[in-house]
């Protein structure tokens, strides 16, 4: 199968050298990369900027903004995938205007902020074709009933749930603690483990799913 994945976080432009960005480091992005390409499958990696290898095998498309990456997954969408996972952290606001030049210290600063493109939930998906689509979500409350929430307005076959309020798994950890909810069938939970294990089980859901279809 063929595989597209993004990974790592956004930057969101306040001037030509602040931005708006989150902790997220690409880990869980780029294991699912090395998973799926371990796996014998194809992969697309729309990764934001990040301080990590990309995985040999894969094809790396770099991006910045949203925006950028945005255009990159509905571009390679277009061109066809079996399956698309949105792991990446992406800016959920957005300042309204990106200053042209440098806002100096004694100026004081008030940012406006205006909500980012939802990607998961806005990219046009093949009609002829059916794409089975896995998205991420970093919870500090209510996990299930968020995860519930996310499956049925981002259109996913599975949401992968981690706490955020703990610190030793999710953003920037090497390992991670997982709860999967499926558009069917019940949650299935992965108790704390290395990302690199909780995405070769990723990839055996999405192999799973395939099969049923
Ligand atoms: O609603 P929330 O941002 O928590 O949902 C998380 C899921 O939505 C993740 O899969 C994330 O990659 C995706 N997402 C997105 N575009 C955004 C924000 C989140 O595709 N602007």
């Amino acid at each position: 199968m063929t595989f597209l994945i993004t990974a790592g976080p956004t930057r969101e432009a306040i001037d030509p050298v602040r931005f708006i960005s989150n902790r997220s480091s690409g880990k869980m992005g780029y294991a699912l990369a090395a998973a799926a390409i371990e796996a014998g499958h194809g992969v697309t990696l729309i990764s934001g900027p990040v301080c990590i290898a990309a995985p040999e095998g894969a094809e790396v498309v770099r991006v910045v903004t949203g925006e950028e990456m945005g255009g990159a997954v509905q571009t390679r969408m277009d061109t066809g995938c079996d399956v698309f996972l949105m792991c990446a952290a992406v800016a959920d606001f957005k300042p309204r205007e990106a200053a042209a030049r440098k806002i100096k210290k004694g100026d004081g600063l008030t940012l406006e902020l205006v909500p980012a493109r939802d990607i998961l939930a806005t990219v046009a998906l093949p009609r002829e074709r059916r794409v089975i689509v896995g998205g991420f979500a970093a919870e500090s409350e209510s996990l299930g009933e968020n995860a519930e929430k996310k499956l049925r307005e981002k259109r996913c076959d599975f949401i992968c749930a981690n706490d955020i309020t703990r610190m030793d798994t999710g953003f920037d950890a090497d390992e991670n603690e997982l709860t999967v909810y499926f558009r069917e069938g019940a949650p299935r939970h992965f108790p704390r483990a290395a990302k690199k294990e909780l995405a070769r089980e990723i990839i055996k859901i999405c192999n799973e799913i395939a099969e049923k279809h």
